[in-house]
C-alpha cells in the first residue's frame, strides 16, 4: 500500500457501512477496488502531484459509491450518519485545494451518474442534476439556442455540483456573473438523510436565502443533488477586441471606467508584462506591454453600444481580433504543471480579489512577497474577473526548492507570503477556487468572528461531523 500523507484515521464502523451500502444500493454502485480507491485519493491540488510522483497519496477512501438518484444519496447519508462514517461529495475532482480528499477515510460519493437535464424555455431556466459535466451542460444548452455563460477553464473536467460547492466562476463572468448569480433553486441531502428542496423563483423574500448556504459550502453541509439556473439566449453578436497598454495601471483604469458606464463585456483579461510575453508571444507589438483581451457579446444593438464604450474608454493601442482568437484557441491548455512537476519545479496559481482603490498596491505586494521566497523563478498575474467595485487577480508562481527544503515546505512558504500580503493589502484570500484543506489555515483571519458562526452552522446541520470532515478547517 502507498503512504498516505494526510490520513488522520480509519472509521471504526466502516465494514458495517460497506455491508449496508451493498445491501441497499447493490454492488454495481459501489467499489472497494484499489484502482478506484486510488482514483479518489486526491483531486487537482497541485502540490499533491509532487507527492504522487514520490509514490505517496493524500488519503485513500475505504469505499467509492456512485449514486444514480437522490434516493440513493439519501440512503448513503442515512447509513453514514447511523454508522458515524465520513462522506465526501465528489464531482469532477478538479478542485485545486484538496477539498475532496478523504482525510478521515470513509465513503467518497461521486455524483457523476446523476446527470439528467431539461430546459424550461419560457422561464429561461435549466434544471439539472449536479453530476452533469460542465462541458456537456453548456453544449446541451448551445444546441437548443441558449447559454449558461459559465465557462471556467475547468469546463471539461468539472461538474455543476462542484461549481456550486466551490462558488466557481467562468471566463465570461463580467457579463454573466458567477454561479451564485445563476442559481435560482437547489436540492440537497443533509444528515441524517433528509432532502432539502428550495424551489426556483425569479426572486423570493422568504427569510434568509438558504439556497446561498450551499454556494461555497465545499461539501461540508450535505450533498447537492439538483439545481435550477438562469440561462440566456445564445448571443447573436460577438466583438473581439484587444489592446496593448504601457502600464498595468492604465489597463486597470480603462476597465474600471468601462464598468462605471454600465457596459458589461463578457470577457476581460488583463495580463501583466510577464504573462503578456508568455501568452501573446506571436504578437510582436505586444512585447514589453500589458496585453488585454475583451469580448463583447449579446443582442446586436446592445453589443454594438458596449463595443463603442470599450473603444472610447480604453487607454492603449488597439491590437485587433487576432490576439483574442489566439486566447480563445489556447484558453483551456494547462500542461505546464504535468510537464514541469517531474523536473522538480513547483507551480501553482492563487486567485484573490480586491477593491479598485487597493488593486495596484495588492498586485505589487503579492508579486514581491512571492518573489522574496528563495527559489522562486517567477511570479506574475493577470486580472481575470471584473466588477464595478474591483477586480480578481490570478497569480502564478513557479520555483525550484533550495537544497534541504522539500517541495511542500517551499510551496507552503510561497503561499503563506501571498496570503499574508493579500490580507495586508485589503484583499480577500480567495476569489473563486475556495478554501479546501490547503487554504483553511488563513480562513479564520479573513472571517474573523464569522468563522465561529460558520463552525456553529456546520455542527447544527451535521451534528456527527460526517460530511466532508476537516474541509475548510471546520
Ligand atoms: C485546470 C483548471 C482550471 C480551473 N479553472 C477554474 C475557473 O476558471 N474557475 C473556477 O471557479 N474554478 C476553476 N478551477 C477549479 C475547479 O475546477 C472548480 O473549483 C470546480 O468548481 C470544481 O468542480 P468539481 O466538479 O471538479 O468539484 P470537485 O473537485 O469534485 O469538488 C470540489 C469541492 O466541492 C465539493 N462537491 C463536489 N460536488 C459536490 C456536490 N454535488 N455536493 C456537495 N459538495 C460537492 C467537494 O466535496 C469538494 O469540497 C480550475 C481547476 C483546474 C484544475
Amino acid at each position: 500500500m502507498l503512504d498516505e500523507i494526510m490520513k488522520k484515521s480509519k472509521p471504526k464502523n466502516i465494514e458495517n457501512a460497506i455491508k449496508k451500502l451493498s445491501e441497499k444500493l447493490g454492488n454495481k454502485k459501489i467499489s472497494i477496488k484499489p484502482a478506484d480507491l486510488f482514483s479518489y485519493s486526491h483531486d487537482y491540488w497541485l502540490i499533491t502531484f509532487h507527492w504522487l510522483l514520490q509514490g505517496k497519496v493524500p488519503a485513500f477512501p475505504d469505499v467509492v459509491v456512485w449514486p444514480e438518484s437522490r434516493e440513493d444519496v439519501v440512503e448513503i447519508v442515512k447509513i453514514a450518519h447511523e454508522e458515524g462514517v465520513p462522506v465526501y461529495p465528489y464531482g469532477g475532482g478538479s478542485g485545486v485545494l484538496g477539498g475532496a480528499i478523504p482525510e478521515y477515510g470513509g465513503i467518497v460519493v461521486d455524483v457523476k451518474r446523476m446527470r439528467s437535464v431539461q430546459v424550461h424555455e419560457e422561464d429561461l431556466v435549466v434544471e439539472a442534476e449536479t453530476g452533469i459535466n460542465g462541458h456537456y451542460l453548456e453544449e446541451y444548452l448551445n444546441k437548443r439556442g441558449y447559454t449558461l455563460g459559465q465557462i471556467p477553464q475547468s469546463l471539461y473536467p468539472s461538474t455543476l455540483g462542484g461549481w456550486i460547492a466551490t462558488k466557481a466562476i467562468g471566463q465570461f463572468s463580467t457579463k454573466y456573473g458567477g454561479i451564485e448569480d445563476m442559481l435560482l433553486g437547489i436540492e440537497a441531502v443533509i444528515p441524517p438523510g433528509k432532502i432539502v428542496e428550495l424551489k426556483p423563483h425569479p426572486r423570493t423574500a422568504t427569510g434568509p436565502d438558504l439556497r446561498k448556504l450551499f454556494v461555497g459550502s465545499e461539501g461540508i453541509f450535505g450533498i447537492i443533488t439538483k439545481a435550477w439556473l438562469k440561462i440566456w439566449p445564445y448571443p447573436e453578436e460577438r466583438f473581439l477586441m484587444s489592446f496593448a497598454s504601457e502600464t498595468l495601471e492604465d489597463a486597470l483604469d480603462s476597465v474600471r471606467r468601462i464598468l462605471r458606464r454600465g457596459a458589461k463585456p463578457a470577457v476581460v483579461r488583463i495580463y501583466d508584462k510577464i504573462e503578456t510575453k508568455r501568452h501573446f508571444y506571436k504578437f510582436d507589438e505586444m512585447y514589453g506591454k500589458v496585453g488585454t483581451v475583451i469580448i463583447v457579446e449579446g443582442d446586436p444593438k446592445i453589443a454594438r453600444t458596449e463595443k463603442e464604450i470599450v473603444e472610447e474608454e480604453f487607454k492603449g493601442k488597439p491590437m485587433g481580433e487576432e490576439p483574442v482568437k489566439h486566447w480563445l484557441e489556447t484558453r483551456f491548455i494547462v500542461k505546464e504543471v504535468s510537464e514541469f512537476a517531474p523536473l522538480g519545479v513547483v507551480i501553482d496559481t492563487i486567485e484573490v480579489a480586491v477593491n479598485w482603490s487597493n488593486a495596484a498596491k495588492l498586485y505589487y505586494n503579492v508579486v514581491n512577497a512571492m518573489k522574496s521566497v528563495k527559489g522562486v523563478l517567477f511570479a506574475s498575474a493577470h486580472a481575470s474577473h471584473f466588477y464595478p467595485q474591483g477586480v480578481c487577480f490570478y497569480f502564478t508562481f513557479a520555483g525550484l526548492p533550495p537544497k534541504n527544503v522539500s517541495a511542500t515546505e517551499f510551496y507552503n512558504q510561497v503561499w503563506d507570503k501571498a496570503m499574508k500580503a493579500t490580507l495586508e493589502s485589503g484583499g480577500t484570500i480567495s476569489h473563486h477556487h475556495g478554501i479546501g484543506r490547503h487554504r483553511a489555515k488563513w480562513l479564520a483571519e479573513e472571517l474573523d468572528g464569522a468563522y465561529e458562526l460558520l463552525k456553529k452552522i456546520k455542527h447544527v446541520i451535521d451534528e456527527k461531523n460526517i460530511i466532508n470532515p476537516g474541509n475548510m478547517g471546520v
